[in-house]
């Protein structure tokens, strides 16, 4: 028999990367710089506690929605770090990675109709969980210009006003873009005047390298209309462990959890145990990564300008966003460095379409990889440009 695809899953499009990877798989050497995770190992204190717990024997479920421990170590962190109030009772459910969060928000808060407003260039898993949940895309332009920052009068032409949902990514995945508490405040404004709830994904909110992250669910009245997403995949370099978590008001996260109650029960037990260990004892490991992120990022950034690819000073995520030079679109320009000269990015275009003309370059590896990668697309486009 065949099986009848439903129609959600047919109107999700196959990823535009998968070519790429086709293409990587025939080529030696090839340097990937189109990956989006940590190239470091997690801290050896959150793989030690991961061990020790299954040396004791912790491999059951543990509560669905998290280990009481580790939502108290969240809730301290995040009012911590970034001035956030939850309580770790009925504001907080951990997850599965940030992508369960983000799916179990879709499912929960979309309808079959509703429209999601998306900030543009963005991450490539928001689209398809609005379709999956029947719901509507609005995307919503952002600009080099503006350092692709996103503005009021960008959601005002867009026709967000009458979104239901909003959906933020900063630090930003694909531009590396940030957004600074003074350009989120009249954001939040926009929000509440027109009744939208904001979907905020903050999983690279430790790796800014201008100042310190602001949350949206800071601003006064944003809190009850905002569900956070964070993680440990990304600052904690703990992609494999598969754990992330959510934060927003009591119903909301409750709506949350009887769904992830009854699909996936608990986020992995042994990742739990790593988690709070990161929490507790990794903060130096994390300055670490972010003090190496920030190296490569300059370096990165400097030697597109020395190419002469135009390049916006990327200040957050491990990200850079160069336009591509003319005469090519983002995906030739792409496919063609990466047959002649073995060098992985990923065409902005994938991203959305205001993403064309650029390329995503992720500075998640060694500066030796990175130093060649660059020396490699230097010689592409003094042999093409
Ligand atoms: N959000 C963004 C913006 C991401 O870049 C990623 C990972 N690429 C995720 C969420 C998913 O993170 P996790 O591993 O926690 O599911």
């Amino acid at each position: 028999m065949t099986f009848e695809l439903s129609d959600r899953v047919q109107a999700v499009p196959p990823s535009g990367i998968r070519r790429f990877f086709e293409i990587a798989e025939e080529r030696d050497e090839v340097i990937s710089l189109g990956v989006g995770e940590p190239d470091f190992a997690t801290p050896w204190a959150a793989r030690d506690a991961a061990i020790t717990s299954l040396e004791q024997g912790k491999t059951s479920y543990t509560a669905n929605r998290g280990k009481r421990e580790l939502r108290e170590a969240i809730a301290d962190y995040v009012a911590d770090r970034f001035e956030l109030g939850y309580d770790p009772d009925e504001e907080i459910i951990v997850t599965a990675g940030a992508s369960e969060a983000v799916d179990l928000a879709f499912r929960a808060f979309v309808d079959p109709g509703d429209t999601v407003a998306i900030a543009q260039p963005s991450y490539i898993s928001y689209e398809p969980g609005v379709i999956f949940a029947g719901g509507e895309v609005l995307p919503v332009p952002t600009t080099k210009d503006d350092e692709f920052r996103l503005t009021v009068e960008g959601l005002e032409e867009a026709g967000a006003a009458d979104a239901d949902v909003l959906v933020l990514c900063y630090p930003n995945n694909p531009t590396g873009a940030i957004m600074p508490a003074e350009d989120l405040e009249p954001i939040a404004d926009f929000a509440r005047e027109h009744d939208l709830m904001v979907f905020s994904d903050e999983i690279y909110a430790e790796l800014t390298y201008d100042g310190h992250h602001t949350s949206i669910a800071s601003f006064e009245g944003m809190r009850e209309r905002t569900i956070v997403f964070n993680g440990f995949s990304k600052a904690h370099a703990m992609t494999g462990l598969r754990l992330g978590y959510a934060l927003g008001p009591a119903d909301a996260i409750g709506a949350m959890n009887k769904i992830h109650q009854y699909t996936m029960l608990s986020a992995p037990t042994t990742a739990q145990y790593a988690a709070l260990e990161a929490l507790d004892s990794c903060a130096n490991d994390v300055q670490e990564m972010v003090d190496q992120y920030d190296r490569r990022r300059q370096f990165v950034l400097s030697r597109f300008r020395e190419i002469g690819m135009d390049v916006f000073e990327a200040k957050g995520a491990f990200y850079c966003f160069p336009e591509v030079p003319e005469g090519f679109t983002a995906e030739e320009f792409a496919e063609a460095v990466l047959r002649e000269q073995g060098v992985a990015v990923v065409p902005g275009d994938v991203f959305g379409d205001v993403g064309e003309g650029h390329l995503r370059v992720s500075y998640a590896t060694g500066l030796g990889d990175l130093r060649q990668a660059l020396n490699r697309i230097e010689a592409f486009v003094d042999e093409h440009v």
